[in-house]
């Protein structure tokens, strides 16, 4: 096992929840299979040399900081709770890489009929959250003296039960907070996935496969809002492109045997193209539209 840790980069996931079905999307886009998460707590891809550990995702940030795992993926969120748990707490995890999925934000809610209108409205209040270190900060940021109670679950029920005035939790679309009778009053954060490493530096072979994974991690961000197209139009209308697609790099321009006043278009544009783009592509006289999309893209 000693040996073992030296030559294999070993990652933590959330065995089961939000952040799940995305790290293994990414990290199959990145040519790493992750094997079966439903009965094992270790896995292996051994063609990339990394370790896979399936675990809650609040056990992540202290597995990285004692060494046990050397990255790890989970929320924003949780890894500001994690560092501000203590106030002379100097964190010891650093942000690798932010990764663009389980987009949520921090916020605090309230049953329907609260009356709310500013900050000091929550002076005195009871506010119910799993995330007390957090919410803490942000009222002593504030200025504003609440009483913080914690919970581990169903923080939603909390006003309903009568544990508290007011919640703070993660939402997302909302739906919950609807479900519930509450409405949203205050974002105190935004949050996505993360790419997680100690501050403590690896041994130059992990941090190496680190270096190599993240490089295949932002060639799939990179081509995943990207979009390859080809298109014919007339060579006097090449000028036109730049204003319809924003973001696309110069164009490879190729003659059209046969058509002396066309010309092939091939470009690859960084933005996502909507129907509007191909309708004003069409207004410009382009024909044989194709948009593709890419799989990868290393500059
Ligand atoms: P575990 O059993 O691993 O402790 P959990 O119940 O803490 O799971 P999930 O509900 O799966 O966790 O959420 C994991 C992470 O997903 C959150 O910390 C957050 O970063 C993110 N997330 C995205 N959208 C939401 C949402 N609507 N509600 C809660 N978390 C969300
Ligand atoms: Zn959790």
């Amino acid at each position: 096992m000693g040996e073992n840790r030296k030559s294999v980069l070993r990652i933590a996931l959330q065995k089961s929840g939000r952040l799940a079905e995305g790290s293994d999307q990414l990290l199959t886009k990145c040519g790493i299979k992750v094997k079966s998460r439903s009965n094992q707590l270790v896995t292996c891809d051994d063609s990339f040399g990394i370790e896979f550990l399936f675990v809650r995702d609040d056990d992540i940030p202290g597995m990285i900081e004692s060494g046990v795992c050397d990255i790890g993926i989970f929320g924003e969120n949780l890894l500001r709770e994690y560092v501000s748990r203590s106030v002379v707490q100097v964190s010891k995890l650093e942000t690798i890489l932010p990764l663009g999925f389980s987009k949520c934000r921090l916020s605090l809610a309230a049953p329907k009929e609260f009356p709310y209108s500013k900050l000091s409205d929550l002076n005195g209040k009871v506010i119910a959250t799993s995330y007390p270190n957090t919410l803490r900060n942000f009222l002593n940021a504030s200025n504003i003296e609440a009483n913080v109670v914690t919970m581990h679950g169903s923080v939603e029920l909390a006003c309903h039960i009568g544990v508290a005035d007011l919640i703070c939790d993660l939402v997302s679309s909302g739906a919950t907070l609807y479900e519930n009778a509450l409405k949203e009053i205050l974002t105190i954060s935004q949050s996505e996935a993360v790419l997680v490493q100690a501050q403590a530096p690896l041994n130059s072979y992990k941090s190496k496969l680190v270096e190599k994974l993240v490089l295949r991690i932002k060639g799939v961000q990179a081509a995943s809002k990207s979009k390859y197209i080809m298109l014919h139009l007339e060579r006097d209308k090449i000028d036109q492109l730049a204003g319809i697609l924003p973001g696309c790099e110069t164009p490879t321009i190729l003659d059209l045997k046969g058509f002396p006043t066309k010309v092939a278009v091939h470009v690859v544009s960084q933005e996502d193209v909507f129907w509007e783009t191909v309708e004003n592509l069409k207004g410009i006289g382009a024909s044989s539209l194709l948009v593709m999309p890419i799989d990868k893209m290393i500059s």
